[in-house]
């Protein structure tokens, strides 16, 4: 009988040729169990999905009453769902007033889709403008916006119009301009290795969309519901994107994301045609149920701030003669190790000793770190003197 290791590898489509392979059976708050027994430490929240730690009692507890009450009923739009509506409800209120209307989703690449299609509707302009070592989504659209062309390279051709320029360079601003549909920018990029921009940069961001015309999609999937320290990372730079996606942590480990604008944007994906942009799933009941739980459970236990409390307790003992740099923000921190080897070597020895940690995609030589917010403190301490540990052993004279 084959086992499910070899099932895995048989059946299952492959993503690349060295999946991390551990073969789970149980989670709980912020670890893992695999079949063995064998506990991890999950510093990396299923990349940034479990900001709330894994089957957190009250999201649990929503899923099962939303169960026993409804799952599917009618496409995205028609009914009034109760879970659809309290989340629409609590997320508008947690940003800031002009982001009024939510339109849900299943993923983050869908909540990408519905923004670029809202901006090019909205504008009647074909641009589109995004970073380099940008990472929005693995559908065509958001793909087409993708900063790093070995990726997008092999699916061409993509949407054409779009412009990948530098990130935090002020130079660059000069093409976006009146053909300009949309820029869509992370407040920390995060497959670049968790790099934040300067405030003065993000604002002059902001007013260049704003004097052009061009709106401004701000992509929180990664770095929204709370793990930077804020609620969203773009509050920090005190700018008001137009459109805000989210995903990822929203759900609580459940399929949900979302984009956020204001009704007189939105409104334009309601006519000409009606039915313009439509999802079966998106906004599940049962996910859009999680969701409440999770955003309710950041705000009951302040999660948010307790990320920005520990980043420095974090950062201090993660500081190594071998460490270059510590990047991001919050509970989003890239660890630069200066060379690939030595970042595969350090990610591989922290598997063997039971904490999780992960690589970017386009930073080879960074280790990530997202723990889940509500992480226990001696195990996150205990996780990063592990950490230590296999840096020390793995970047002695490699
Ligand atoms: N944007 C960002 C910043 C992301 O990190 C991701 C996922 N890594 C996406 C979009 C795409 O989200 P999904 O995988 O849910 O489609």
């Amino acid at each position: 009988m084959l086992t499910q290791r070899q099932l895995f590898l048989r059946h299952l489509a492959q993503t690349s040729d060295a999946p991390l392979g551990i073969e789970a059976v149980r989670a709980e708050g912020s670890c893992i169990w695999d079949a063995s027994g064998r506990r991890y430490i999950d510093l990396i929240s299923g990349i940034g999905v479990s900001n709330v730690g894994h089957r957190h009692p009250e999201v649990c507890r929503a899923i099962h009453e939303q169960v026993d009450r409804y799952m599917h009923l009618m496409v995205y739009g028609e009914y009034i769902q109760y879970p659809q509506v309290q989340l629409a409800a609590r997320l508008t209120q947690r940003l800031p007033p002009s982001l009024n209307q939510v339109y849900l989703t299943n993923s983050g690449t869908e909540a990408i889709e519905g923004a670029l299609k809202l901006a090019k509707k909205y504008t009647g302009r074909g641009g589109l403008v995004s970073f380099r070592n940008a990472y929005h989504g693995s559908t065509q659209g958001a793909l087409s916006i993708m900063g790093h062309d070995r990726y997008r390279q092999p699916f061409a051709p993509l949407i054409p119009g779009n412009r990948v320029i530098p990130y935090n360079h002020s130079d660059s601003l000069g093409y976006i301009d009146t053909s300009t549909a949309a820029v869509v920018v992370e407040s920390v990029q995060g497959e670049a290795g968790y790099q934040t921009p300067c405030t003065a940069w993000f604002q002059a961001l902001r007013a260049r969309c704003t004097e052009v015309g061009a709106l401004l999609i701000c992509d929180e999937i990664q770095s929204g519901i709370g793990r930077t320290g804020d609620w969203f990372g773009f509050s920090k730079h005190h700018v008001v994107p137009d459109v805000v996606t989210l995903a990822k942590g929203l759900g609580g480990g459940l399929p949900i994301g979302a984009f956020v604008a204001n009704e007189h944007h939105m409104s334009c994906l309601k006519e000409d045609p009606a039915l313009g942009h439509i999802t079966t799933f998106g906004g599940n009941p049962v996910c859009a149920a999680a969701a409440c739980a999770v955003l309710d459970a950041l705000e009951a236990e302040q999660l948010p701030a307790r990320a920005a409390q520990l980043e420095p307790e974090i950062r201090q003992r993660l500081e190594h003669p071998s460490v270059l740099r510590i990047t991001g923000r919050g509970f989003m921190l890239g660890v630069d190790l200066g060379s690939n080897a030595r970042c595969r070597a350090v990610i591989a020895d922290c598997l063997q000793n039971g904490v999780i940690t992960d690589w970017f995609l386009f930073n080879e030589q960074s280790l990530r770190i997202a723990p889940p917010l509500n992480i226990p403190e001696e195990l996150l301490f205990e996780a990063c003197s592990i950490i230590r540990g296999c840096i020390t052993r793995n970047t002695q004279g490699v």
